[in-house]
């Protein structure tokens, strides 16, 4: 099969760790700009059920319990981004994790005479990323969402909604587990914030505000890059 001509005008690529609301404003931004969201597990999916090239590729590996190659994975991008719905744009997520993989993504790129347009890192406070996650509860009943700090119940131990007593924690939402997660992402992603800022790419963002203003924030980057 032919490469496939990508016809993408803006890539965009959402850097932030979990937690960060990533997906609620990647949400936003497809909606407000017409841009794709593209995240690897899906398309890897996607691209095995498809059953093109690339997803026979990918399929051999993973059932032969090995890790899908950068390459594979690069080709499998690059036939999603030919698709008509990616005509406006594209928002990379969880890819590239490594700066080999972003020079491959440029690779591609480049061979299509383009480039990234932003690199958006969404900058959190771990401390207060801790405290918030952390303190996260559900009414066990209903599943309301609670807050030890933020959101209590108005009557102590009694759910708000339905009247429930028990409440319910995610056992990996305990501080330590958050703040190790936290470095895990800090750790990983290092590299990409400083290839990126090397090209004159990098966007910070701060992603410790209400949901609305970061939104404005990304609203205000993007449509910049989109021009
Ligand atoms: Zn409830």
């Amino acid at each position: 099969m032919d490469a496939a001509t990508i016809t993408t005008p803006a890539v965009l690529i959402l850097l932030g760790p979990p937690g960060a609301g990533k997906g609620t404003q990647a949400r936003m931004l497809e909606e407000k700009f017409g841009l794709v969201q593209l995240s690897t597990g899906d398309l890897l999916r996607e691209a095995v059920a498809a059953g093109t090239d690339a997803g026979k590729a990918a399929k051999a590996v993973m059932e032969a319990g090995d890790l899908v190659s950068d390459e594979i994975v690069i080709a499998i991008l690059r036939d999603r981004m030919a698709q008509p719905d990616c005509a406006k744009g594209v928002i990379l997520d969880g890819f590239p994790r490594t700066t080999v993989q972003a020079e491959a993504l440029d690779n591609l790129l480049a061979s299509n005479n383009q480039k990234i347009n932003a690199a958006i890192s969404l900058e959190v406070e771990d401390a207060e990323m801790v405290t918030r996650i952390s303190g996260r509860y559900t009414c066990a009943g209903c599943g309301e969402g609670y807050h030890d700090q933020f959101k209590k119940p108005a009557e102590e131990g009694k759910c708000d909604k339905c009247g429930h007593t028990e409440f319910k924690r995610r056992a990996d939402d305990n501080a330590e587990t958050v703040a190790s997660r936290l470095a895990a992402y800090h750790a990983q992603t290092a590299p990409l914030i400083a290839y990126y800022d090397g090209q004159g790419v990098l966007q910070r963002t701060n992603a410790m505000g209400r949901i609305e203003d970061i939104a404005n924030d990304l609203e205000g980057i993007v449509g910049e890059v989109m021009n």
